[in-house]
């Protein structure tokens, strides 16, 4: 079985080790950078949960002890989930306000842009996912406004991309964790097993 690391600084990572274990996966709670690599350079988990909360807050967070470094490091070749917060911080341009971020997924995000009335909302609506219409939470969510050529487009709101996936990288403006529907973590599962890890040591720098 994949090792799964899920960033627990702030926000909602406990629901995703949750859902992962309803899928049978455990999973590694990861709060310093040490805790990403092995001694000897190689990465200590084969995927990586950047979960929804504040951006910001966790930026602060990762600003510490070459966090942020290190993981910047790690995105470029592990398999990665960002949701909501975790795609803003996955995104290669943030916008109201512009904030840095790991700048591994070719989209442009602006955060927060559902404005007060309507920032949290629950919604059904179709997928390239097998099985049918898929239920999203929204918890103050960002938008997708601008994706490069590599980027595919796995559902959209509004005809804003809502789930997205390049190569190694899956991003979800919504909540796939809040709901009772695993598909969006079993693709993720998917891409992880997917990724040889012996192609990633190979690769790692
Ligand atoms: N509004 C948050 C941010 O800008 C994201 C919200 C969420 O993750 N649910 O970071």
């Amino acid at each position: 079985a994949p090792t799964l690391g899920i960033l627990a600084l702030q926000g909602a990572y406990e629901a995703h080790a949750k859902t992962l274990a309803t899928l049978g996966i455990a999973t590694r709670l990861i709060r310093t950078p040490d805790q990403l690599f092995t001694p000897d350079g190689h990465s200590s988990i084969d995927g990586l949960i950047i979960p929804g909360g504040e951006s910001t807050t966790m930026l602060k967070f990762l600003e510490r002890n070459g966090f942020l470094d290190s993981l910047t490091t790690l995105v470029r070749t592990i398999p990665t989930f960002g949701t909501c917060a975790g795609a803003i911080l996955l995104a290669n341009d943030v916008q109201n306000p512009a904030q840095i971020s790991l700048a591994a997924l070719d989209i442009t995000i602006e955060r927060n842009a559902y404005g007060r009335q309507l920032d949290s909302t629950i919604l059904t609506a179709p997928t390239k996912l097998p099985g049918g219409p898929l239920e999203m939470v929204f918890i103050r969510a960002p938008r997708i406004t601008g994706t490069g050529p590599q980027v595919e487009i796995l559902a959209t709101r509004d005809d804003f991309p809502v789930l997205v996936r390049q190569g190694h990288l899956l991003a979800a403006t919504f909540h796939p964790e809040l709901g009772h529907d695993p598909r969006v973590h079993q693709l993720f599962l998917d891409i992880v097993s997917s990724t040889s890890s012996k192609a990633i040591l190979a690769s790692a720098p």
